[in-house]
């Protein structure tokens, strides 16, 4: 497990880590908001300690990037403030408990490894249509559990197709889901990339999952 401890009070920093590290963490300090939020973005921690008052971008500040950008790591807050607004503000922030100063070294273990139980039991959804298994968490496709590579476009309409499993995706819906509202290029564009997606979905002698529905779209089901 990886964690990173945003802190600027050195001392607060530097027990973190020890106390951490003793619990079997492997722990990095950032001493500075930006420092933290960079850290943060291109490192995989498993959690992040994160303190709410820092120089040069706050705590709430950090806890926001990350979340637009998608990162779902957990967030324990520190705060010296105890009054209920702030808990609040970090809360719709982002931060997924926080921890008012002074705290106690065990109150925080008992905090962080909530937070990561909470984590590893947050199973996100495994769409299977007939022997076709699509891992939306890990990105992963498994037809008679052989792994299937695909480009992340055909994996984009893959699971909208599983998602409208035994319904017709039309080629509009697709387009809409898997390009910006900026793109204007040729509609076929779908059509070729159900036909590559095909190809490697539907391998010969396993039968055919996607069916395309004459002037309409597409579907994924099994055929029973
Ligand atoms: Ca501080």
């Amino acid at each position: 497990m990886r964690l990173l401890v945003v802190e600027d009070e050195r001392d607060l920093a530097e027990n973190l880590k020890k106390g951490l590290t003793e619990q079997g963490y492997a722990v990095d300090i950032a001493l500075d908001g930006e420092e933290g939020c960079f850290m943060a973005e291109t490192e995989p921690y498993d959690l992040i300690i994160l303190d709410l008052m820092l120089p040069k971008m706050d705590g709430i500040a950090i806890c926001n990037s990350l979340r637009k950008k998608g990162l779902n790591i957990p967030v324990l807050m520190l705060t010296a403030k105890s009054r209920i607004e702030d808990k609040v503000e970090g809360f719709n922030t982002g931060a997924d408990d926080y921890l008012t100063k002074p705290f106690s070294m065990t109150e925080l273990y008992v905090r962080v490894k909530a937070l990561l139980k909470r984590r590893d039991k947050i199973e996100l959804p495994v769409l299977e249509v007939g022997n076709l298994k699509i891992d939306l968490f890990k990105h992963k496709v498994y037809r008679a559990n052989e792994a299937i590579e695909l480009t992340p476009k055909e994996f984009s309409i893959l699971e909208l197709l599983a998602k409208n499993k035994n319904g017709v995706v039309t080629r509009t819906m697709i387009l809409d889901h898997v390009w910006d509202t900026s793109y204007t290029g040729d509609s076929n564009i779908v059509d070729v990339l159900v036909g590559t997606l095909r190809k490697k979905i539907d391998l010969p002698g396993k039968g055919k999952l996607i069916q395309t529905v004459y002037g309409v779209g597409f579907k994924l089901a099994a055929k029973e």
